[in-house]
């Protein structure tokens, strides 16, 4: 191999066309979801517009704009007039995502509708699962689990996304989709979603903080990655179709981990914490925010995942 001054790297980024026609990592719009927040009544979010939650007629109008710039793909979360203990919201015909995918299929039929499935924005305590004496019973939430997710696909969802964490929910969503003659419907399994620092602005959004203890009983301790491997592993061969590695940023080892490892689509959740630390030092004139954001969507790009949900999928039609 020939060196200096034969060889110059720095020739190939003279200009912003060879930089281009070189770059192995491109973020295209056609990758990207856009998580939303939905409820009974809106809750602006001035300092993080993304985290806003909209009532199912704001929602419409938020995902026209979505849909003409281009945004292929949504992810809802719902937050339920009511919560109860074993979360009941999250799989009643008129639940307040299945009001809202009713909404939305027949004015959008090219869009992707994907729904997070879980119960912690619809149990009382706040919790992922139903308790039993003071502990997140698995196997008692599984079934709950499948009902939301067959809920979702009947009133128009595309795709359901699991991000519970319990053991075999994507085997039992799997088998009540599949017997409710939705073989088709994919799932995208939140397979490697970690105990997270950075999920704070998301919680305010969602109205899901747990009302005592925390997640680690069941959401996957930071400090792993072989057992993120695990986790992907079990979901697909109970039958996802996408695995994910939730945050993104502080995870990309995870993701490039599960890249390397796994012969299928990887998506990863670029979360609110790395949305809000963004805007916030954007707030103050320390970053760019719109250079900060193509940096960080790149990064997790690169690191090996096909797909990103991020809040910044609105800003993106403006910004490429
Ligand atoms: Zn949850």
């Amino acid at each position: 191999m020939s060196t200096f001054p034969a060889t110059r790297l720095r020739r190939l980024r003279r200009t912003g066309a060879l930089r281009d026609l070189v770059g192995e990592t491109r973020v295209q719009l056609a990758d990207l979801v856009m998580p939303l927040f939905v409820g009974t009544e809106a809750l602006r979010n001035d300092a993080l517009p993304a985290m806003s939650r909209h009532t199912v007629d704001g929602l419409v109008l938020e995902v026209d704009g979505l849909a003409a710039a281009g945004v292929p793909a949504v992810l809802l979360f719902g937050i339920p007039h009511a919560k109860d203990d074993e979360g009941s919201g999250a799989w009643i015909d008129d639940g307040i995502v299945q009001q809202a995918l009713h909404a939305l299929r027949g004015r959008f039929p090219e869009l992707l509708l994907l729904t997070d499935v879980c119960l912690c924005e619809y149990t009382a305590h706040g919790h992922c699962g139903v308790l039993s004496g003071g502990e997140v019973d698995n196997d008692a939430t599984l079934e709950l689990l499948a009902r939301t997710s067959v809920s979702h696909v009947e009133a128009g969802a595309d795709a359901v996304c699991p991000s519970d964490m319990m053991d075999g929910r994507v085997g039992a969503i799997r088998h009540a989709l599949d017997d409710a003659g939705f073989e088709h419907t994919p799932i995208v399994a939140y397979s490697a979603k970690y105990a997270s620092a950075f999920y704070g602005p998301f919680r305010d959004a969602a109205n899901s903080a747990p009302a005592f203890g925390d997640r680690r009983g069941y959401q996957m301790d930071p400090a792993n990655v072989r057992e993120a491997l695990r986790e992907c592993e079990l979901d697909l061969a109970e039958g996802a179709d996408v695995i994910m590695v939730k945050p993104a940023l502080p995870y990309l080892d995870v993701v490039r981990a599960v890249r390397e490892r796994f012969q299928v689509p990887v998506a990863a959740y670029n979360v609110s914490g790395e949305y809000g630390m963004v805007k916030s030092a954007a707030a103050r004139g320390w970053l760019d925010e719109r250079q900060a954001a193509l940096e960080s969507l790149t990064a997790i790009k690169r690191a090996g995942a096909d797909i990103v949900v991020t809040y910044w999928a609105k800003d993106l039609p403006a910004w490429l």
